[in-house]
């Protein structure tokens, strides 16, 4: 079971990263790693004490000092070798992740090689981080801008991408010339090590990136810290919330990238094979524990009876752990998470709506423990029935039928979240339509998930974010620098004196 204990057990302990060096905690506070398909204990992870963030910290900022100057291409090679070595230990770090986030295996290569995408892209940080330059904006005056690192930095993990979601932040921030606190999911927290081990050894200096481990106590400590100048966080909104709150009151660059309800929308005209294997991958692939999972389906009109189909496919995915061969659908993350969502469940059905396939309590020989939901799926939703209002985070689709795509995009756009949604058409004007109309910052034409790659940004929109900037790609260059904007003129020796010039204008 997922616990905080204060007795030492006989696990490994996952380390802090201080100044460079791998560090045991001196808590008195820990709590399992639990592998959710088996429920063994992989390791046991530490809440780090208030000195302990301060140290992190501490580092950090003097690390800043010398990092901040550091020449471009210095940069820009770490991260070329550091994309080396995720390449080279790719198996590693998927069959990690496996064991303790309980996804596929080829899911989480998914998982680190999304993450890997945005350390490539850092490698080309001498591009990201041109200024601008304007000749003569008066007689012998030129304006450029600088782009400049902020100091130190620190980002807050989820659970559900412990690899990609911690590549998002650390790279880009320090390939922008800033030092990084990582405060990583305690749900999950190996992978996250393990890419911050490679990552030193593709030559992140000592100091430049530090690791504290913990939850609600330490992340206030983040948000409170005077030192630290911006907070990355992905997680629930409720926890979002809190953090851009409290770490903007306290004089903080924030952004937080939370909770979601994505809808896919589907007309009538739609490639029926590709839209519904696109759905069934899109609503149970990860077991539904992703923020884009298309966890909403919109059928309009004659696609309501596309419904059998779907149930058929969802029935036909296999649940299993992760690691088994064949598996689509691996366990949710912790037995609190199970009961959520079984609760969740329960309540559609209270409430009115069809339970077409109840994936409660599903047979996985071997793996009886495991905290396994299969694929579910209600038609007959409404807005108003939790299933429809909360986000469920589990392999559960609800379904919607519509009229026409204007009642489809009018309901998508009356939902309060904003991250993501798909419909599926083979009509270029009604998708040209629902992209100019539809109030959601990523659409995904005949795409379930449209997570832009990072030479794009991250943009969820609403409830689903908050803070002007995304995670990675050409926002985050801005979120992770300020701007200086300098105007200068140079006089040649022999200028004549001109006097005293007491108005704001240049001439
Ligand atoms: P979570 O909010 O429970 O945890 C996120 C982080 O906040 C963790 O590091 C955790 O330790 C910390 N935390 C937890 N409770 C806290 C508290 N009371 N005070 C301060 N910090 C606290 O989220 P999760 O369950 O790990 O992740 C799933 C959620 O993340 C879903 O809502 C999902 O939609 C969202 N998510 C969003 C995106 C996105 O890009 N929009 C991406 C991935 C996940």
């Amino acid at each position: 079971m997922n616990k905080l204990n204060d007795v030492a057990t006989e696990v490994a302990s996952v380390k802090l990263l201080i100044d460079g060096k791998f560090v045991d905690s001196a808590t008195s506070q820990w709590r399992d790693v639990v592998n959710p398909a088996t429920q063994d204990v992989l390791a046991r992870v530490p809440f780090a004490t208030p000195a302990e963030v301060d140290a992190a910290v501490a580092s950090a900022k003097e690390a800043f000092r010398t990092w901040r100057k550091t020449p471009i291409g210095a940069r820009s090679r770490i991260f070329l070798k550091y994309q080396q070595l995720i390449r080279e230990n790719m198996g590693e770090l998927a069959a990690l992740l496996t064991a303790e986030q309980g996804k596929t295996l080829p899911d989480a290569e998914g998982d680190v090689f999304r993450g890997l995408e945005v350390v490539e892209h850092a490698s080309g940080i001498g591009h990201l981080q041109l200024g601008e330059l304007a000749n003569n904006v008066a007689g012998g005056v030129d304006t450029f801008t600088l782009l400049q690192p902020l100091g130190v930095c620190a980002g807050i993990t989820p659970f559900n991408f412990p690899a990609m979601i911690p590549l998002w932040m650390f790279p880009m921030a320090i390939a922008t010339g800033n030092t990084f606190v990582l405060k990583p999911s305690e749900q999950d927290p190996m992978v996250t090590m393990r890419l911050v081990e490679l990552a030193l050894e593709a030559g992140v200096p000592p100091g430049v990136l530090n690791v504290v481990h913990g939850g609600e106590e330490v992340v206030n400590a983040i948000c409170d810290h005077p030192d630290i100048k911006a907070v990355s966080f992905v997680g629930s909104t409720g926890v979002g919330t809190h953090v851009y709150h409290r770490a903007s009151k306290a004089g903080k660059r924030v952004q937080c990238m939370m909770g979601a309800k994505n809808h896919a929308v589907v007309l009538p005209d739609a490639n029926r094979e590709q839209t519904l294997n696109a759905l069934a991958g899109a609503a149970f692939g990860a077991a539904g524990q992703r923020c884009m999972a298309a966890s909403t389906a919109v059928l309009v009109g004659e696609a309501a009876s596309w419904i059998p189909d779907l149930v058929e496919r969802a029935r036909g995915l296999k649940v299993n752990a992760g690691d088994q061969p064949g598996t689509d659908v691996g366990p949710v993350i912790s037995c609190a998470s199970r009961e959520r969502i079984e609760k969740l469940i329960a309540s559609g059905v209270e409430q009115g709506a069809k339970l077409e396939l109840d994936g409660r309590s599903p047979k996985v020989p071997g793996y009886e423990s495991g905290n396994f939901v299969g694929p579910t799926i209600f038609s007959g939703v409404k807005p108003g029935m939790r299933i429809y209002d909360e986000e469920i985070f589990g392999p559960v689709l609800v379904i919607l039928t519509a009229e026409t795509l204007d009642e489809a995009i009018e309901l998508v756009n009356a939902n309060p979240n904003g991250n993501g949604t798909a419909v599926f058409t083979q009509s270029g004007a009604a998708a040209r339509r629902f992209q100019e109309d539809i109030d959601v910052g990523q659409v995904g034409i005949n795409v379930p998930i449209p997570v832009p790659v990072p030479l794009f940004s991250f943009t969820g929109s609403r409830a689903s974010k908050l803070g002007d900037l995304g995670p990675y790609g050409k926002q985050v260059v801005l979120f992770y620098t300020q701007t200086k904007t300098v105007t200068q003129r140079w006089f040649d020796d022999d200028t004549l004196h001109v006097g005293v010039n007491t108005t704001i204008s240049l001439k």
